[in-house]
């Protein structure tokens, strides 16, 4: 999603007449566009842009920004304005459409603005760079409030694009004649639609997507367990032009954690769901996503994650360490896990699906 937003300004930025260069010493404009997701970023981001200062005292025509979800928090950009004076703009994701104009606004006399929650923006185009595959972006925000998340915070409440739009944003795609590749983008995708309350679901826009003449593949990200329908795998059984992956967070496999992190499925139901796709799709590819060390979990309930895990034979997954998101709900919890603890438990998991993908390979 960050990257795609990036294709977003590196189009507004061609179109205001700038070239992109890989050294910051010969930039005239130093864009961070930021992601919220992990506190090690924030704290990367803080340390990079720290280190401009020597730069923008050489050259103080720089102009230097700080956008994203990290931004988009307001306490995050009162602390950049703050222990930074030097940067030029801190603004959130929403107001990525407008950022010419606050380049704007600088060039004529210094202005610092902080953002609100908008609409999904359809007006700029992307300058796309991620090869033969092309970003889709097909709605913004999300409603599960997991309580370790803070993307609800900051991109804020579901909304989904229209499928006229989104179709007609393909067909462009397809008419390049660029792309191989056509990934659909949303937190949650199978809840596509859901705010739409015209009858757009996202089985329904895989198929009418599907349906466009051309040679692509269609893939998408990320699927929660909750809202991936029958629907939605039989779209992806049925037709050719999908590539036959699922990446389904699972996060936990014990059911007391997963009721704790607001995920709102079981155990049982995440592998009713697993069970379904390979019934249906057996040579489909399915990935996952770990979190260990969530507030009060302890050794049995990690020991429930590593045996879902042993229990799928993942085709790959990524595991992470439970870190806390200042203003979500978990990192307010008691019992939060020792970083010892924590790293074992993730060094566990990491050699167990190593062992798994070896087994794969040798094909037991
Ligand atoms: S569904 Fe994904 S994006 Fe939404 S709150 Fe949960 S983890 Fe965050």
């Amino acid at each position: 999603m960050n990257v795609h937003e990036s294709e977003k300004l590196a189009y507004i930025c061609e179109q205001m007449g700038y070239t992109a260069t890989d050294k910051r010493e010969e930039a005239d404009l130093i864009i961070f566009n930021t992601c919220a997701i992990r506190e090690g970023a924030e704290d990367r981001v803080f340390g990079n842009v720290g280190a401009l200062k020597k730069l923008k005292k050489q050259r103080p025509n720089v102009i230097i920004a700080v956008c994203g979800c990290m931004t988009q928090k307001e306490r995050t950009a009162n602390y950049v304005l703050k222990t930074f004076p030097f940067v030029d703009i801190v603004i959130g994701t929403f107001n990525l459409p407008n950022f010419a104009y606050y380049v704007e606004a600088v060039k004529k006399g210094r202005q610092l603005e902080l953002l609100k929650e908008g609409e999904i923006d359809e007006t700029v185009p992307y300058k796309r760079s991620s090869g033969d595959n092309a970003w889709v972006n097909i709605m913004q925000g999300c409603n599960n409030f997991c309580t370790y998340c803070i993307v609800p915070y900051v991109k804020g409440r579901e909304k989904s694009r229209s499928e006229e739009n989104i179709l007609k944003e393909i067909k462009e795609i397809i008419s390049e004649g660029k792309y191989k590749k056509i990934t659909l983008l949303g937190q949650n995708v199978n809840s596509y639609g859901h705010d739409l309350k015209n009858g757009e679901n996202f089985a329904k826009l895989l198929r009418d997507i599907c349906a466009l003449d051309g040679d692509f593949k269609l893939t998408f990200m990320t699927s929660h367990p909750k809202d991936l329908t029958s629907d939605v795998i039989d779209a992806i059984r049925d037709e050719n032009k999908i590539l036959k992956e699922i990446h389904l967070p699972a996060q936990s496999g014990n059911n007391r954690i997963l009721h704790l992190m607001n995920r709102r499925y079981t155990r049982e139901k995440y592998l009713s769901i697993i069970k379904e796709i390979r019934e249906k799709i057996p040579n489909c590819k399915i990935t996952s996503d770990f979190i260990v060390g969530f507030p009060t979990e302890t050794e049995e309930e990690f020991k429930d994650t590593m045996s879902l895990v042993k229990e799928v034979k993942f085709d790959g997954i990524f595991a992470f360490m439970y870190s806390p998101r200042e203003g979500t709900v978990a990192s307010r919890m008691d019992g939060q896990i020792d970083e010892k603890i924590k790293r074992r438990r993730v060094n566990a998991l990491l050699k167990l699906e190593k062992e798994i993908q070896k087994e794969k390979r040798n094909g037991n």
